[in-house]
């Protein structure tokens, strides 16, 4: 790939520099190593060219991270942060080569505080380590992405990962109090605190979540903490169709009067997918499509009166049967439904692309109707799924194993985009632009808009050299 701005490649001297600063046994050129860290959950068949890192890096502190990035920015050497490599938009894809800078050893949890209610966390944190901990002391870490057992916190921030409880606690963002990043030159810097309000200058904390890498690299993460929810139900609604499960979603809220913790979407095909992947029985296999609604409360009597309502509810809005899951065993076998999709798709199929668009709840119904219009005149496959109380849906438009795959594909995108503008959607709810969807961001954003994205960059990043090839494109 080229760039307007100039770069130059890892050599045996930038190797020496990086070995003697934060030792041997924490960088490596080791091709096999270079291949699996080039890439994340995008599989390779949706670029047309392959990327590779010229060195990996494993900080153990922020300091490493600071004297990397002091070593990255006076040899113009661009340095692609990466988490767990769960992402699905391409952002830890080392679009330049150079440095590819891996979290897995700063992965220390470095403090619950009761007191506070905040926990805090180096990068490299597995997100699920961190609900355990805290509802070790009845507590809430309430970021919970459906990659939660592998993604890192790091990347959940950087991401402003969402997930099942959007809906009521919000996205990572939400949850995020304070940040200690380091900057392209190797600047330590902290925004936020352990404050609940902060209008003290511009709000730097939150602008780098869903800032994918490109602005600073987060060393330390001070998270909010919520009393752990005692009981919880989880409801499994069947539909004859989508759009009668859908507009069921807005009901819940308004005649159901409660947000649930999480409304959940699949659709028939995701249903049959799923339950041929798991080899075994899935509730509602069977049905059109069906919601999970789960319901948490403290008091196991009023959480009963709930999920009475809900039910009865669901019924009169169009559902055929409920499952009622109140067991550990019988969650788990409809939460791993829900989670096993991505799973199931790409074990059956290799052409595929995966969609998260969002749009307003009360026009999912109509987004589903144009993914099967653009699928159908087609002859493709399409299966959806994904967080129906957020309009968020993770359409995933399934290919022919064929050598026009990306000329199809592109077509596809462009019609089903221009659907979703018109909707007044947006063209990543929550896995984010990265290098799959940066060739897009001009048919949702103004010029200006991504000229203002522009300058914003370069004033944490003047020569581009953190994440370069992610967010929009600079004439490449
Ligand atoms: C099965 C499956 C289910 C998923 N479910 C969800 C879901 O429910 N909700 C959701 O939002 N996403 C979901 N995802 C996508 C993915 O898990 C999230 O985007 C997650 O936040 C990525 O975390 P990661 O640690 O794997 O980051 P990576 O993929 O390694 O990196 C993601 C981005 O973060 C940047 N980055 C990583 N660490 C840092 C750091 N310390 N500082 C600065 N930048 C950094 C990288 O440069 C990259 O741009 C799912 C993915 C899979 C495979």
């Amino acid at each position: 790939m080229s760039s307007i701005f100039s770069y130059n490649k890892v050599d045996k001297k930038i190797l020496y520099l990086l070995r003697s600063t934060i030792g041997d046994k924490n960088v490596s050129s080791d091709k096999e190593k270079l291949i699996s860290y080039s890439h994340d959950e995008v599989p390779p068949s949706a670029y047309e060219s392959e990327y590779r890192a010229e060195a990996l890096v494993f900080p153990e502190c922020s300091a490493h991270v600071s004297e990397i990035m002091k070593i990255a920015s006076a040899n113009r050497i661009p340095v692609t942060p990466r988490g767990a490599g769960t992402g699905l938009s391409g952002g830890a894809l080392p679009a330049f080569g150079g440095i590819v800078m891996s979290f897995e050893k700063m992965n220390r949890i470095i403090e619950l505080d009761e007191k506070n209610l905040t926990v805090t966390v180096e990068p490299g944190v597995v997100t699920s380590e961190i609900s355990k901990l805290a509802a070790r002391h009845d507590l809430l870490y309430a970021g919970d992405p459906c990659s939660g057992d592998a993604s890192f916190i790091g990347g959940n921030i950087a991401e402003n990962a969402g997930g099942n409880k959007v809906i009521k606690y919000g996205a990572t963002g939400a949850q995020v109090l304070a940040l200690e990043v380091v900057l392209a030159d190797g600047t330590v810097i902290w925004f936020g605190g352990k404050r609940r309000k902060d209008v003290t200058g511009l709000d730097f904390t939150h602008l780098m979540a869903g800032s994918e890498g490109t602005l600073a690299i987060i060393t330390k993460a001070v998270l909010k903490l919520l009393p752990l929810p005692r009981h919880s139900i989880d409801l499994l609604a069947a539909f004859q169709d989508a759009e009668t499960a859908i507009a069921f979603v807005p009901q819940i809220i308004k005649k159901g009067g409660i947000i649930p913790a999480s409304i959940e979407f699949m659709d028939k095909k995701a249903l049959e997918l799923v339950e041929k992947y798991l080899g075994n029985p899935v509730p509602a296999s069977d049905a059109g499509a069906a919601l999970i609604i789960q319901l948490e409360e403290n008091d196991p009597d009023v959480l009963e009166k709930e999920y009475e309502r809900i039910g009865t509810l669901s019924k009169e809005n169009g559902a055929s049967e409920v499952y009622v899951a109140d067991t550990r065993s019988t969650k788990e076998r409809i939460w791993q439904a829900r989670k096993a999709i991505p799973e199931a798709t790409s074990f059956f199929y290799n052409r595929y692309t995966k969609e998260d668009l969002a749009v307003p709840i009360d026009r999912v119904p109509e987004l589903l109707e144009n993914i099967k219009k653009v699928c159908l005149g087609r002859d493709l496959e399409w299966v959806a799924y994904g967080h129906a109380g957020d309009g968020n849906m993770h359409c995933t438009v399934i290919g022919p194993d064929t050598e026009d795959w990306h000329e199809v594909l592109l077509k596809v995108q462009e019609e089903i985009y221009s659907a979703v503008i018109d909707m007044g959607g947006t063209l990543s709810g929550e896995h984010g632009i990265g290098f799959k969807r940066k060739k897009f961001m001009k048919l949702f954003l103004s010029k200006d808009h991504l000229e203002l994205i522009k300058r914003v960059k370069l004033a944490f990043d003047p020569d581009n050299i953190l994440n370069p090839g992610k967010l929009v494109e600079w004439n490449e």
